[in-house]
């Protein structure tokens, strides 16, 4: 059972501290998709909620719209700590409307998603003068799926919400993210979603103190024969070369086949193909 609240706020608009986008917008506090590994988390201390991360919902209000003066060209990102294509949006259309307002503003859109519910746009996002939307995946299996993101969109429905973008001469990108240690299958990702998307960006299962122990407790429970491997990444104090050979593969992998993609764990941020 889902606690949904509205927030009155100044403005939708944060600056942003995410390299390549001058503005942020989170139309949401809380995020019912309940990422098992979620890193935005952190914001329910600064709500006031009780309920855990996923069991609440703030839907923000805000009297003041959105100004092309400021906006015009500006490249704005939706959404960096909640899923802008959440179930509650198809009833609040929150998105939708901030997404009319940036569109009269002529400002660049970025879109992280988990969400077929992204389609219901396709009709405004037609219309920006720079566009590119990005589904995020932790694997390409679905029983992960189901386990470690039980409210977000399914494997095949985000797949095909992708599909269509790319069809409809959306820029699209797969975000293979977090990659889980033994889980997820970062091949299968691109077989998969190599036909539809424009570019990928990998990375990894970077845990926070805040979050490792609900981690840990979930590979535990669901995959108990990868204790050992988590424990030396995670847990023992050596330094594990885990990150750095497995950036390395991909990034071997992609130069091979010209996919164009980023690796953004590893010794150095790398760039590959395409
Ligand atoms: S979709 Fe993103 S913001 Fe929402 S729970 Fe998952 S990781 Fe967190």
């Amino acid at each position: 059972m889902i606690n949904i609240a509205t927030a009155p706020v100044k403005t939708y608009l944060s600056k942003s501290k995410i390299p390549g986008f001058d503005y942020v917008i989170n139309p949401y506090i809380g995020c019912p998709h309940k990422c098992v590994y979620c890193y935005a988390e952190y914001m329910r201390k600064f709500t006031g909620h009780p309920e855990e991360w996923g069991d609440f919902l703030d839907v923000k209000t805000c009297e003041v719209p959105l100004r092309p003066a400021k906006l015009f060209r500006t490249r704005v990102m939706l959404s960096s700590v909640t899923d802008p294509y959440n179930p509650y949006e198809k009833q609040y259309e929150l998105t939708r409307r901030l997404l009319k307002q940036l569109l009269f503003c002529q400002a660049q859109v970025y879109i992280l998603t988990k969400s077929p519910l992204i389609l219901r746009d396709l009709d405004l996002l037609k219309q920006f003068p720079s566009c590119e939307v990005a589904f995020s995946y932790s694997s390409a299996d679905e029983s992960f799926r189901q386990l470690a993101e039980p409210g977000a969109g399914s494997t095949a429905d985000k797949t095909n919400a992708l599909k269509t973008l790319h069809e409809a001469g959306i820029k699209t990108a797969v975000m293979g993210a977090p990659l889980f240690p033994g889980i997820s299958d970062w091949k299968a990702l691109i077989e998969l979603t190599r036909p539809y998307t424009d570019r990928y960006g990998f990375d990894s299962l970077n845990m926070r103190p805040a979050y490792q122990r609900k981690v840990l407790t979930f590979v535990e429970k669901h995959y108990p024969q990868l204790v050992p491997l988590y424990s030396e990444i995670y847990v023992q104090e050596e330094p594990t070369d885990y990150w750095q050979k497995l950036g390395e593969e991909i990034q071997n992998y992609c130069r091979q086949e010209n996919i164009r993609a980023e690796i953004y764990f590893g010794s150095s941020r790398s760039y590959s193909g395409g």
